[in-house]
């Protein structure tokens, strides 16, 4: 959209502030608001931000990082894309922002510029993405300090869906206001616990609506008197929050599914192989990617459905990669890879970034997935030996295993760019020193509240 039809909008529509937005390293949104008479000329100069925001933990916490730090500044500029009125909040609006330097270029630590770079490499390759993520979340109220689940409903239960049916309504008529469609609905395991799936879109696109579906949801229920909740495991004895990322690589039209082959066996080409190949070698690193809290390894156990193994398989909700059944009819659009070692307490444009550069170096390097890895039952009634013989590992089973796999791989981190990724470890490290030394209550309270 042009910058002046922009402001006619939101001056239209009587909108007071207009909040540039970003998602830092530990996948906290945040964001800086501009008064609507200075909307024209920010939308081109950007809003300032200190450069220490990018080595903040998630406790607020400055961290000691090259070139972040009290002095300096980066730009926030919007992608005029990106730009919505709140149907929550409908005096501001809110856009989606690149981080810049003072010299006008990408800042090398900009997690948005990282998936753009991504998917730059990947289109002069001759591919583009389409991606859902899928997140789920809980429903819950305060009681004193404590948040629990707003009731006791099952998985799929109509019950749930009854409760909970002004919020959800809700959420379904802000996000179409906001240009999003919704795929499904469902309550969940947890008791409280909703999915509520949104359409697939171009790689970039899909990052920027999950960061605009978590606002939403948040917001519609804090209106209603609630709070809902992205954390991995909000509830240690019930089901976790995954975030899966479906996603598919077409031709630069977008018209053909390149991962489609009706006659292979799976319906999957070489490319297809080839993604899983690159993923399956990059799964210890990449999980610090996708699942990069402290509460995110609650969430990765085994039996829940959420992964806890590097295998992959056909419609296997415990592989870490799921070969989703096609849809009837649409063989070669529905055809696409589901990655679930993945949670909303992740920075979308990191998570969806890492995953591209895995797969892209699968194609690179032509990796065939080892079959060996391909399971196509529950992988926890296999034995020991049939595992290890398999090739068949635990995902890492706490932060600091995830962190230390990222730091090992040259091809993950290479491709965040070293200012990216040495400030995303320090998060991670100073998330473990803080979470570590705390109780779980603490580090659960911390993580409902904050995602
Ligand atoms: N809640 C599960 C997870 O943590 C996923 C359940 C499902 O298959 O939708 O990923
Ligand atoms: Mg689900």
């Amino acid at each position: 959209m042009e910058h002046n039809e922009i402001v006619r909008q939101a001056k239209d529509a009587g909108v007071k502030l207009v909040s540039f937005f970003w998602c830092d390293n530990g996948g906290i949104i945040r964001g800086k608001s501009t008064h609507i008479s200075g909307l024209e000329s920010r939308l081109s100069s950007g809003i300032g931000v200190t450069t220490a925001m990018q080595a903040m933990g998630d406790m607020d916490q400055l961290q000691i990082v090259e070139g972040m730090g009290p002095a300096g500044e980066f730009r926030l500029i919007p992608d005029t894309d990106t730009f919505t009125i709140l149907p929550y909040a409908p005096k501001r609006a809110l856009m989606l922002c690149d981080s810049i330097t003072m010299s006008r270029r990408p800042w090398e630590a900009c997690p948005r510029g990282f998936l753009k770079r991504m998917l730059d490499k990947a289109e002069a390759m001759g591919l583009t993405f389409q991606v859902a993520m899928e997140p789920e979340w809980y429903l819950t109220r305060k009681e004193g300090d404590d948040f629990v689940p707003c009731d006791e409903s099952l998985d799929n239960s109509s019950v749930g869906m009854t409760f909970a049916q002004d919020v959800v309504d809700d959420v379904i008529e802000a996000l179409e206001a906001q240009g999003i469609g919704i795929e499904q609905y469902h309550t969940e395991l947890g008791h409280g616990q909703h999915e509520l799936s949104i359409r697939h879109a171009p790689a970039l696109r899909a990052a920027d609506n999950h960061l605009i579906y978590r606002e939403t949801v948040r917001n519609v229920a804090y209106r209603h008197g609630l709070f809902a909740s992205f954390a991995p495991k909000p509830f240690p004895e019930q089901a976790g929050n995954g975030c899966h990322i479906h996603f598919s690589a077409w031709d630069k039209d977008g018209e053909t599914n390149l991962f489609f082959d009706a006659n292979d066996e799976q319906n999957l080409s070489e490319l297809a192989y080839h993604f899983i190949g690159g993923i399956m070698e990059h799964l210890p690193g990449l999980v610090a990617l996708t699942c990069p809290s402290m509460n995110s390894y609650r969430r990765l156990s085994p039996g829940s459905w959420s992964t806890a193994f590097t295998c992959y398989g056909a419609d296997n909700r415990e592989a870490a990669l799921r070969i989703p059944s096609l849809f009837w009819g649409s063989e070669m659009a529905s055809t696409n890879l589901e990655f679930r070692p993945a949670d909303s307490s992740s920075n979308p444009y990191i998570a969806l970034g890492g995953v591209i550069a895995a797969g892209l170096d699968g194609v690179e390097r032509k990796i065939m997935p080892n079959e060996e890895q391909r399971v196509d039952m529950d992988p926890t009634l296999l034995t020991q030996e049939e595992l290890e013989s398999r090739g068949i590992r635990r995902l890492p089973q706490s932060l600091p295993e995830a962190t230390r796999a990222l730091e090992e791989d040259a091809t993950l981190t290479g491709a965040m760019g070293k200012m990216l990724a040495d400030s995303y470890l320090t998060i991670r490290r100073v998330d473990w020193e803080i979470f570590s030394q705390q109780d779980a209550e603490f580090e659960i309270r911390n993580h409902i509240y904050k995602y």
